[in-house]
């Protein structure tokens, strides 16, 4: 033991949570209240961060990407690294891959190293929930889904908590697949069923999630419904785009942090570029929504969208209540490290 970890023998702690520790640590009411919290501080300046810095390889979508933020009123600040393979859905295996590394505030020193593939599944299914619980209306019991990979699956579960969904149509390029999804969801007691078409999948619902690493819009205004709302997830980094203009057009749209999307989103950037809209007609960040700093939904007919592009302080926010939670019920793995 050398003299600094003598002095301070906390100094050898090091955590290590595994997505089944993640997994057993939160459930998905907490999630949504923790991405709340972090939308929140994104929108009053509480969190301190920067954009997704991101490392494309060449070859279709795949990256590293790195987010990180300092949320002040949080005992740890951080880091999350994710190697990004969108062709690893086709093998069976998760597309997002890494870990949040925390740093504790008063030393510095490295504290944890959280599963940024589970964190990262949690945080945007809850963020989509939230901005749904806020933007949604009320009775609202149709979802749609367009994509059937991890998202879907963590959209279906986080969206069923926050509004009472009964109908479930979910479309993707692979009917099978799709029919496999379907079939999870009957299981759970939703009436689910595939749908040929995007178009005939959004028709007529209450909310529409698109959830997908497609590259070309997926998603046409034209098909969306008075009234509906819009949770549009996938794309996260200007050479993916899911949905196209005219759904700017006639939607009402709210973003989680304005750097990035004005830095992400190519419909947003194509849009304001080509003069099809300017900057302000984007509502403002939804974590304002929740503090009822700007209004959310103001009739039951507008078509309201929450553009997700991912945002540093979810992951931060959901990291050091994971190691609160971790230290209080003794899991994970303590290691000496960083020391
Ligand atoms: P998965 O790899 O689990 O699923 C990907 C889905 O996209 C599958 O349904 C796949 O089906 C479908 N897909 C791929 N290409 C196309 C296409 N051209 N047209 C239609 N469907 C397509 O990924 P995840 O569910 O983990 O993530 C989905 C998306 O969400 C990704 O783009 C990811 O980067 C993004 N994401 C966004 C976050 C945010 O904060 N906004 C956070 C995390 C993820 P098939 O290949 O059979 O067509």
């Amino acid at each position: 033991m050398d003299q600094s970890t003598a002095e301070n023998p906390e100094e050898a702690d090091f955590l290590i949570l595994d997505a089944n520790a993640v997994k057993s640590l939160i459930d998905i009411s907490q999630s949504i209240d923790i991405a709340e919290r972090a939308l929140k501080k994104t929108s009053n300046g509480t969190a301190i961060q920067d954009i997704r810095r991101v490392l494309e390889f060449g070859e279709t979508g795949r990256c590293l990407s790195i987010m990180y933020a300092n949320v002040n009123d949080l005992p740890a600040f951080g880091a999350k690294v994710l190697s990004v393979y969108p062709g690893n859905f086709a093998h069976g295996l998760p597309s997002h891959r890494g870990g949040i590394l925390l740093f504790e505030r008063q030393r510095g020193r490295p504290v944890a190293l959280v599963d940024g593939g589970e964190a990262t599944a949690w945080r945007t299914a809850a963020a989509s929930a939230a901005a749904t619980r806020a933007l949604s209306r009320a009775e609202s019991s149709t979802l749609a889904l367009l994509g059937y990979g991890e998202q879907a699956q963590r959209h279906v579960e986080a969206i069923a908590s926050v509004r009472p969904i009964r109908t479930i149509r979910v479309w993707g390029r692979d009917v099978e697949k799709a029919e496999l999804f379907a079939k999870t969801q009957r299981k759970a007691g939703f009436d689910a069923k595939v749908c040929e078409s995007a178009g005939q999948a959004v028709s007529g619902m209450d909310i529409v999630c698109t959830v997908t690493t497609a590259q070309t819009p997926i998603l046409s205004g034209q098909w969306l419904t008075p009234g509906t709302h819009v949770n549009a997830v996938g794309a996260s980094v200007p050479s993916c785009q899911e949905i196209d203009v005219e759904c700017l057009r006639r939607a009402r749209v709210w973003v989680d942090y304005m750097p990035m999307a004005l830095t992400a989103a190519a419909e947003l950037i194509q849009a304001v570029r080509e003069g099809i809209i300017q900057e302000t007609d984007i509502c403002g960040e939804i974590g304002a929504v929740f503090e009822k700093k700007i209004p959310g939904r103001q009739s039951a007919s507008e078509i309201t969208l929450y553009r997700s592009l991912g945002v540093p302080a979810q992951d931060i926010e959901l990291a050091n209540f994971l190691y609160e939670a971790a230290a209080r019920s003794g899991t994970g793995v303590r290691v000496k490290f960083g020391g």
